[in-house]
């Protein structure tokens, strides 16, 4: 059944933004799971990093011949600097992960065997621990919830961004040309074979969420305004009573 080739290459791309005490730790997690693979790149983006990040990712691409970067000018958001790492990778198979080791790489190898099953996505379900923030957990909840009812694609509560995608699906994904692609969906929607394997988040390595309320607000917002036409049909609706209830008066 397996057609994948003996020697693919693989891409890892992890978006990071003030995330500088957790870098080297998360390169030395990543690099023991990948170093078996000859052909391999790690991409870190540094989306308008105002730490040392970015002199923390200089220093391991000056000595790990594999390690690259994207220097964005600003802070553009999270699903803004997956695009970018995605734009620019490589690999037969990228592998998209946070870079505050929440994501544990040892499910690296677990998501290639499955890739090698003739699988092009491998999504992840985050697993609820106990400690995890109230609040995340309830708009999250609630958001798939209504995504759910409300929209034509199916995604799975806990959903994160921390999958692997096989070349042909990058290519997909790399033609919309949109800012702020709230990526969980279209990879949904471009209806490859997908397997999903759940995972344990790991505690935040350093440093607190930079996901703030508003970003949050605005990422549900993308997904909710790209994949359902309900909020369009309610304004047009609402405008047309307006419309009603002057005309009437
Ligand atoms: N991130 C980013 N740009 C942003 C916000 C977050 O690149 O504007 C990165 C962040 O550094 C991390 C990943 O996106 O690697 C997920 O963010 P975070 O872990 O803070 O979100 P949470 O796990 O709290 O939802
Ligand atoms: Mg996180």
């Amino acid at each position: 059944m397996a057609s994948r080739p003996i020697d693919f290459s693989i891409s890892i791309i992890i978006p990071v933004y003030n995330e500088q005490e957790n870098i080297q730790s998360l390169y030395d997690q990543i690099s023991s799971q990948i170093e078996q693979i000859k052909n391999s790149e790690i991409i870190f983006i540094n989306d308008g990093s105002t730490d040392k990040t970015l002199e923390k990712i200089q220093t391991l691409h000056s000595s790990h011949h594999n390690v690259h970067y994207l220097d964005l000018s600003r802070n553009f958001g999270h699903q803004n600097a997956l695009k970018a790492g995605l734009d620019f990778c490589s690999g037969d198979i990228v592998i998209s992960m946070d870079g505050d080791l929440q994501h544990p790489p040892t499910m690296i190898p677990v998501m290639i065997e499955h890739w090698k099953n003739d699988y092009d996505v491998i999504l992840t379900t985050r697993q609820e621990v106990e400690d995890s923030r109230l609040f995340k957990k309830l708009t999250s909840q609630n958001f798939y919830r209504l995504m759910g009812k409300i929209s034509n694609i199916e995604l799975k509560p806990g959903s994160a961004d921390f999958r692997l995608l096989d070349r042909k699906v990058v290519d997909v994904l790399r033609r919309f040309e949109e800012n702020d692609l709230f990526f969980r969906g279209y990879v949904a929607w471009s209806g490859f074979k997908q397997f999903e394997i759940p995972y344990t988040p790991e505690k935040r390595g350093s440093g607190t969420t930079k996901y703030t309320t508003r970003k949050m607000i605005r990422l549900a917002l993308n997904g909710l305004l790209g994949f359902s036409t309900l909020p369009l049909r309610m304004v047009t609706l609402i405008g047309f009573v307006i419309s009603l209830v002057s005309f009437s008066y």
